[in-house]
C-alpha cells in the first residue's frame, strides 16, 4: 500500500492521517512539537456553518483600521516592513468584496456542513468522547448596527439553507435563564455547534496510534528534496523521510514549509488568546459569541473557555496583556454576573490561526509538485473545517470524486 507521510499533527494533519488510514494507506504524521498544544488544543471548540461569510469581506478595512488605536480591542497589526504582511494586506483588500463573498458563501457553507457530518459520525464511534452538542451559538448584540449586520447575515444564512434566528432580549432570556442579560437581543445560530477541542485532539491521538499510523513528536522538517515535479526526500535534521504522497498541514508555519519547495503560500498567522475559568454554576450552556467585542465563550468541561483577539504579526511568544484585558472587560458588559479573573501569565493560552488573505482555506494538489497535497489556511475556522478537510485530502490522494467541489480552495 502507498505511504504517505502528513507534516503537522493539528486537526488538518490529524484528519487527514484519520481518513487516509480509514482508506488503508501507510501514514506517518511528523511534527516539530509534541503534538499536545497546536492552535488545534486551545481555540473555542466552535462548529460554525454559521461563517459563510470570509474574514476578507467589505468593512472589515475600516473597522480593522479604527481598532488598531485600541489597546484593548480586538485586532492589532504590528506596524513595521514585514514584506509578507504587505503581500498578504495588499491580496486581502483585493479580495473584500461583495462579489467575493458571495463568491465564498457556497463553498464555505458546503465544506462546513460536510465536517459537521463527519464530526456527528466520528462522536459515535468508540473511544471518541469529545463532547459534541447541538445547540447552535448565540451571537449577542448591544447595538443597533451589530443588530443590523446580524439579521441580515440570518437572513443570508436562511436563503443557504442555515438554520439562524433573530432573538429578542426576552428570548435570549428564555434560552439562558441562569444568566444575567444586557444586551439588545442575538441571533441564534442554530446550525452551529460546540466540542472539547482537546478532548477531540487527545482522541484523535490515541486512535490513531492504536491503529499503526506513526506520530513522530519533536521532528522539525527543515528541508526538502525534489526533482523536476515530485518531492523525493524530507529532512528532520539527520533523518531523512520517503512516501509516496505528501501532505503539507503546517498551520501558521506553512509558508517557509512551503518554500522549501520553491513553493508561494501567502499567510499570516493570526494569534489569539484563550483561558479557561470553572463554572460550578453551569449558567453558560450555549456558547456565545460577543459580536462588538469579537470574543468567544464556551462552555466546556464544567469550565467556560473565553476566546479572542487577533494579532497580525510574526510567529512570537509574547502575551499581550491589553487584549487579554480587552477579553475580560468586555463580558460583564453583555453578562453583568459573569466577571471572569484576569488570569495569570501562565495561564493563558495562545495560537496561531494560519490566515489565508481571501480567507478560503488552501486545499488540493500543488501543480509543480504533483505528490503534494497542500492542506491549511483555515484561518479562524480550522477546527470546523479539519474533519472534510482531512476526507478531502484523502479523496485527492486516492484519486476518487471529491465529496464536494474543491475549486475554491485551489492553491492557484
Ligand atoms: C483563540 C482562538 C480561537 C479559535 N476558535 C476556533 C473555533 O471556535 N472554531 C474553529 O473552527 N477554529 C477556531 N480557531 C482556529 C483553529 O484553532 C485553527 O484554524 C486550527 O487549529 C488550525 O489547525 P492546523 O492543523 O491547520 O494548524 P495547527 O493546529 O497549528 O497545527 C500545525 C502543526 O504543524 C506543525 N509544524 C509546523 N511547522 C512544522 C515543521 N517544519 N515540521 C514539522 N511540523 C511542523 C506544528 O508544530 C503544529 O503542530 C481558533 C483559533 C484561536 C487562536
Amino acid at each position: 500500500m502507498s505511504k504517505v507521510l502528513i507534516i503537522g499533527g493539528g486537526i488538518v494533519g490529524l484528519s487527514s492521517a484519520y481518513y487516509l488510514h480509514k482508506k488503508g494507506y501507510e501514514v506517518t504524521v511528523l511534527d516539530k512539537g509534541d503534538v499536545a498544544d497546536n492552535c488545534s488544543f486551545g481555540n473555542a471548540g466552535m462548529i460554525v456553518p454559521s461563517h459563510f461569510v470570509p474574514l476578507a469581506a467589505p468593512g472589515m478595512i475600516s473597522q480593522g483600521i479604527r481598532w488598531m488605536f485600541n489597546s484593548k480591542s480586538p485586532f492589532y497589526v504590528r506596524p513595521g516592513l514585514n514584506l509578507n504582511l504587505v503581500n498578504w494586506g495588499l491580496k486581502f483588500v483585493k479580495h473584500a468584496t461583495s462579489k467575493h463573498v458571495e463568491q465564498s458563501a457556497e463553498p464555505l457553507r458546503d465544506l462546513s456542513l460536510l465536517s459537521k457530518k463527519l464530526y456527528e459520525d466520528l462522536s459515535k464511534e468508540s473511544g471518541f468522547n469529545f463532547e459534541l452538542t447541538n445547540k447552535g451559538i448565540l451571537a449577542f448584540y448591544k447595538t443597533e448596527k451589530a443588530g443590523e449586520e446580524e439579521a441580515h447575515l440570518a437572513e443570508k444564512a436562511n436563503e443557504l439553507g442555515l438554520d439562524m434566528a433573530v432573538l429578542d432580549a426576552a428570548a435570549c432570556k428564555a434560552l439562558q435563564p441562569e444568566l444575567e442579560l444586557d444586551v439588545l437581543g442575538a441571533v441564534h445560530y442554530r446550525c452551529d455547534a460546540h466540542l472539547y477541542p482537546g478532548k477531540l485532539m487527545q482522541d484523535l491521538l490515541r486512535y490513531l496510534e492504536q491503529n499503526d499510523v506513526k506520530i513522530v513528536r519533536n521532528k522539525e522538517v527543515d528541508r526538502i528534496e525534489s526533482d523536476l515535479n515530485r518531492i523525493t526526500k524530507v529532512f528532520t535534521g539527520s533523518d531523512v523521510w520517503e512516501a509516496d504522497e505528501y501532505v503539507l498541514a503546517t498551520g501558521s508555519w506553512s509558508p517557509a514549509v512551503a518554500k522549501m519547495v520553491n513553493l508561494n503560500i501567502s499567510l499570516m498567522p493570526g494569534k489569539g488568546y484563550s483561558f479557561m475559568e470553572s463554572e460550578p454554576k453551569n449558567r453558560v450552556t450555549i456558547p456565545a459569541l460577543l459580536c462588538e467585542a469579537r470574543v468567544a465563550i464556551t462552555p466546556m468541561n464544567g469550565s467556560i473557555r473565553y476566546g479572542g483577539t487577533m494579532e497580525l504579526d510574526k510567529i512570537n511568544t509574547r502575551i499581550n496583556m491589553q487584549r487579554v484585558k480587552g477579553i475580560v472587560q468586555s463580558v460583564p458588559k453583555y453578562f453583568p454576573d459573569l466577571k471572569p479573573d484576569l488570569p495569570a501569565e501562565d495561564k493563558i493560552w495562545y495560537g496561531f490561526r494560519p490566515s489565508s488573505p481571501d480567507g478560503l482555506p488552501y486545499i488540493g494538489r500543488s501543480a509543480q509538485k504533483k505528490n503534494l497535497i497542500v492542506a491549511t489556511g483555515h484561518g479562524m475556522m480550522g477546527l470546523s473545517l479539519g474533519p472534510a478537510t482531512g476526507l478531502l485530502v484523502s479523496q485527492i490522494i486516492a484519486e476518487q470524486p471529491t465529496e464536494i467541489k474543491i475549486d475554491a480552495f485551489s492553491i492557484r
